[in-house]
């Protein structure tokens, strides 16, 4: 039973011409899939209808080729042909009630044109502003530019009637839209009338919210994604999105609110609470009658209700909620509160569109693979012929195996060699910072406690005998992965001369509560996700002088996918750890450790009591090589795996995948060396060649 408490949730809202039939408000998420893997997206999104959303958005949909984010993949609405798979998106939104929302993008500054080689336009011309720094520039548009742009603009709202979007977002925050680059002094340094004081500034915006209103006869709703904060002496501030509010109380149908750099709005777990964006967003409602939404990865119905009942917002923004658990409206509708897959604010999922890959999601394994594969978030294809599993080690690879294996109805054992569920997550989520990703093990182990199929014995470490004994049809081996001590990882692929005096350490030395001797530590980070900065915090909290040594030219480079490299890089520099970019360790000696440089032949002595390798890890697979080695099929096994980080280490979300897909092969016929997955291919053009 529902918490009469949450029954607010469930009130219709009115947006303009439109009511929402909850408070539930998916705002625009990228996915890495985009235009390129468009029924891949559009499932994705009827899995967050059939979960309950009041509103679902798509991603970004660019409207005109002068202003594309190329590596990044997002929507086109560029001409008539885009309309086929924006419309079978938008019928998928609105299949279980929702209403469905496209939101409108011109990149300006920010766009490079690096596709469609177009000169970039932007309020105000000079280098282009993205993750990439492309040598590009922007040119200023002049009037007849900004009359174009209200025309593709104008061209945007009919094709966006055409395919049956009941909101129009028009994008302004994060830095990426160019309602935002009007209102910024940043990047607006125009002296037309579009430049200047705040009402000038804001004249592109009242222009295009009356264009939309004319071109879609006031049948569809228009939504702004709004800023909340820029920072610098001439970023457009909390204080004058206010101002601004207040001007235009009625331009919109309603106010989506949402940080001014998407670092700032996407920060993770590790740097940002639950509602972090409260306090630059409490009041606004005060200055106008429209509905305001706002984010802040709102996993509690609580902490939404809380919002709500305190007039802070209308409705419940979330992107990254709602991938983790696109059914989380549908589970607080039903009071099935233990249920909900809580997000870990990872920024894994963050990742696949930075990298231009498919998103993937640590928690929800089935993420972008609705389409691809046939995953369900919630529901598992039924069991084959075979009746009974084995899966040896309990990290988020076995859990997430035995879980999906328990759903589609075998017999399920899950033996774990230490009295804890969970593996690497038990361990990584007692570091600073990364407590919420312990809510990989608490879901899985939540959700394994009820069912009747699964018997999980802790304490176990299994034997190949064991494992022979058991007598289960198909068995796994997930017992994960143990981090090097000889430092041999990306730079050094062989191990370096040591000397065996020098007190050596690793990241699982440091979780299982070992401490450096000493007070001075070098820690070696050709890693270069979180585990070396966290350790670093983590030495300095038990008060050791630090020094971080890496061969990038920035700490934990891949964090920038993560959109947390900028503030692991600050928080280091503030706790004073010793950075050393472009070094590494060429011998380690008793109290000293020779430093090269990646570039140069330079040398330099750093002496330090103790180091820690954060390097790369070796897969336990002994026990999977050694029952492999048995006469196993003797023992009625079918068939024996080795998945997760005991066959190939890597983060946390690959485990859950690794841990997913064995589940979902069992007893599926053998495809021989067919696709395992679904994708689309570009049709031929039936034009012909243009070559003179
Ligand atoms: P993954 O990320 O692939 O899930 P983890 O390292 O998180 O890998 O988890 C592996 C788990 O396997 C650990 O909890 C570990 O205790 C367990 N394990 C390792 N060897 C055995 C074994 N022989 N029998 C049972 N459990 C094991
Ligand atoms: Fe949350 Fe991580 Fe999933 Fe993204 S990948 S939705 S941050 S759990």
């Amino acid at each position: 039973m529902r918490d009469p408490r949450h029954d607010i949730l469930f009130t219709p809202l009115q947006i303009g011409p439109k009511t929402a039939k909850n408070r539930f408000y998916q705002v625009p998420h990228c996915n890495g899939g985009g235009y390129r893997d468009p029924s891949a997206v559009v499932e994705m999104r009827r899995t967050k209808a059939e979960g309950g959303w009041g509103v679902i958005f798509t991603e970004q949909t660019e409207i005109h080729p002068t202003s594309e984010i190329t590596p990044f993949i997002e929507q086109h609405l560029w001409d008539d042909r885009d309309l086929p798979a924006l419309s079978h998106m938008a019928e998928a939104m609105k299949s279980h009630g929702a209403l469905a929302g496209v939101q409108l993008a011109y990149s300006g500054i920010n766009g490079p044109n690096l596709y469609s080689r177009e000169v970039p336009l932007a309020v105000t011309g000079g280098p282009i502003l993205t993750f990439t720094s492309d040598p590009v520039q922007a040119r200023t548009m002049d009037k007849e530019d900004i009359r174009n742009l209200r025309r593709w603009f104008r061209n945007a709202f009919r094709r966006s009637q055409q395919t049956g979007f009941d909101l129009i977002c028009l994008y302004g925050a994060h830095g990426f839209g160019i309602l935002q680059h009007f209102l910024s002094r940043a990047t607006n340094h125009r002296t037309d009338e579009y430049g200047g004081d705040l009402t000038n500034r804001s004249r592109f915006l009242r222009e295009i919210v009356e264009d939309a209103r004319e071109t879609t006869k006031g049948e569809l709703a228009v939504t702004l994604r709004m800023s909340l904060h820029e920072a610098g002496a001439y970023g457009f501030s909390n204080a004058e999105l206010r101002d601004f509010i207040a001007m235009h109380a009625d331009l919109p149908d309603l106010w989506d609110l949402a940080q001014g750099t998407w670092e700032g709005c996407s920060g993770t777990s590790r740097f940002k609470d639950e509602g972090a964006q409260e306090d630059l967003v409490r009041g606004i409602k005060e200055l106008t009658p429209k509905p305001v939404v706002g984010v802040g990865r709102f996993t509690s119905p609580d902490a939404m209700v809380r919002q709500i009942r305190a007039g802070i917002l209308d409705f419940i923004g979330a992107a990254r909620p709602s991938i983790a658990d696109p059914f989380l409206p549908l589970k607080v509708q039903e009071g099935r509160y233990e249920d909900i897959r809580e997000c870990i604010g990872c920024n894994i999922c963050v990742s696949g569109d930075m990298t231009g890959a498919i998103s993937r999601c640590t928690q929800n394994t089935a993420f972008m693979e609705e389409w691809r594969k046939g995953w369900h978030p919630e529901r598992a294809r039924a069991k084959g012929p075979s009746e009974s599993v084995l899966i040896v080690g309990a990290g988020p690879t076995g859990l997430e195996a035995a879980l999906q294996a328990a759903r589609r109805g075998y017999k399920v054992t899950l033996a774990e060699a230490t009295t804890t569920l969970g593996g690497r997550v038990a361990r990584e989520r007692t570091l600073p910072g990364l407590s919420a990703w312990g809510r990989v093990a608490d879901y899985r182990t939540g959700q394994l406690a009820p069912l009747p199929n699964v018997e999980i014995y802790r304490d176990s470490p299994l034997t190949p005998d064991d494992v022979l004994a058991m007598g289960a049809d198909h068995v796994a081996i997930a017992t994960g992965a143990t981090w090097r001590r000889d430092a041999v990882a990306r730079l050094h692929l062989h191990p370096i001369p040591t000397d065996a005096a020098m007190p050596l350490y690793t990241p699982d030395d440091l979780m299982a509560g070992r401490s450096p001797e000493g007070q001075t530590v070098a820690l070696y980070d050709d890693d270069h996700f979180y585990m070396g900065s966290v350790l670093a915090e983590l030495l300095v909290a038990k008060g050791n002088r630090v020094h971080f040594i890496t061969p990038a030219v920035k700490v934990a480079e891949w964090t920038h996918n993560t959109l947390e490299q900028a503030t692991i890089m600050r928080r280091l520099l503030e706790i004073g750890v010793e950075i050393h970019l472009s070094k590494a360790p060429e011998a380690i000696a008793a109290k000293e450790i020779v430093l090269g440089c990646i570039w140069t032949d330079r040398h330099t002595v750093l002496p330090t009591e103790a180091l820690v390798h954060v390097t790369s890890r070796t897969p336990n697979d002994q026990l999977y090589h050694t029952t492999k080695s048995l006469d196993w099929r003797a023992a009625g096994i079918k068939s024996i795996q080795l998945i997760g980080d005991a066959a190939a280490p890597g983060p946390i979300a690959w485990a859950t995948y690794a841990g997913r897909n064995w589940a979902e092969a069992l007893d599926q016929p053998d495809q021989g060396d067919a696709l395992t997955f679904r994708r689309e291919i570009a049709a031929l053009a039936p034009e012909a060649s243009l070559l003179p």
